[in-house]
């Protein structure tokens, strides 16, 4: 049985739903400010020179603040989204691009690093700032695939005909308006070597309210098959608007995976990551990577030892279900596809 707690986590002085449905004004209203959000979490008393500011603000909507359980400091969720004071260190090993991303940029925006799958960044926002975000010193102001209707990006696709799998991450490709995407695809499917749209997005899970009709309605209509790749690392960031969405996704015809990272202190027991491959299930989604962290700069505090993750995943191999156990994988910078470790 997953062990998901059940307690309340409503947040005192917070309104439990915002007071208008659209995802922008939801994201209009995100946390930017650490101390209100530990305020919020009946947590005023944390030190916060412990949450120094850095190049990177923290951002978090109130929805997913809303699936944080109050008076836990070490609540899993908080843990992923609170800057630390030790992100402002140097540690050895930690670098700003750990996956070789530069070495694989092709033209603006894309970036191709394996066999028949080009990558679109398609934006530089995200709805959430997760600290561990391998791309949190990535320069998007120059790397954008959307810029200028996307033509760049098109122009390449265009002559690679070897690439039969687009794949729009980012930042968050939901973060675009539907009808910018739309324009996209509306362009690719003049070439015929493409066979597959790939999505890989937090926004179902960190802003459910983003999986709106018109978005199911672009997705269900487009002429390939498509796979999102959500991005959950913890049961509890799942909840009832997170079903619905998945649920609205899995009639769209989406087939929907998740990844995760091994991130110590948040998932790092054979306990929470049983529970987070039960939960996803729930929600009607795969698990597919899981990730030891990569090595960004300011991210030290969550790495474990790679001895560690293969034995937690051998555990979770006695106790799921074989499709329920992900793959547990480091990216190598350079290495032609992402690195099993077991
Ligand atoms: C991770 C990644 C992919 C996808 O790899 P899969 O193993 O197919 O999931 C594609 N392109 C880039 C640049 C990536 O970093």
């Amino acid at each position: 049985m997953s062990s998901i707690k059940t307690q309340s986590r409503i947040l005192p002085r917070t309104p439990a739903k915002p007071k208008h449905s659209s995802w922008r004004e939801e994201l209009r209203q995100a946390y930017r400010d650490p101390q209100r959000l530990l305020d919020d979490l009946g947590l005023a008393d944390q030190a916060l020179s412990q949450h120094a500011p850095t190049r990177f603000p923290m951002l978090v909507p109130r929805a997913f603040a809303g699936r944080m359980q109050p008076g836990n400091p070490s609540d899993p969720l908080l843990r992923q989204v609170l800057p630390d004071h030790d992100e402002t260190l140097e540690a050895d090993g930690f670098v700003n691009d750990p996956v070789g991303d530069q070495a694989s940029r092709q033209t603006r925006g894309v970036l191709h690093k394996y066999q028949g799958r080009a990558l679109l960044i398609t934006t530089g926002a995200c709805a959430v700032h997760c600290r561990y975000c391998f791309r949190q010193a990535f320069p998007y102001s120059a790397e954008q695939a959307a810029h200028q209707h996307w033509q760049t990006a098109l122009d390449y696709l265009a002559g690679e005909t070897s690439v039969d799998e687009v794949i729009l991450s980012g930042g968050d490709p939901l973060m675009l308006p539907t009808e910018r995407l739309r324009q996209l695809t509306d362009a690719l499917q003049a070439l015929p070597h493409i066979k597959r749209l790939r999505i890989h997005t937090r926004l179902p899970v960190v802003l459910p309210a983003r999986v709106t009709e018109s978005l199911c309605a672009w997705l269900e209509g487009l002429p390939w098959p498509v796979v999102m790749v959500i991005h959950a690392n913890h049961a509890n960031e799942f909840d009832s608007a997170v079903d619905q969405a998945m649920k609205r996704l899995t009639l769209a015809d989406v087939r929907l995976l998740n990844q995760a990272v091994l991130l110590a202190g948040i998932n790092d027991s054979v306990d929470a990551l049983a529970a987070l491959m039960e939960r996803s299930l729930a929600a009607r989604v795969i698990p597919y990577y899981l990730h030891v962290l990569d090595r960004v700069s300011g991210a030290q505090r969550f790495e474990r030892r790679d001895q560690d993750a293969i034995d937690l995943v051998d555990q979770l191999r006695v106790r799921l279900s074989g499709y329920l156990v992900p793959k547990l994988v480091r990216e190598v910078a350079g290495h032609p596809y992402k690195l099993p470790l077991i």
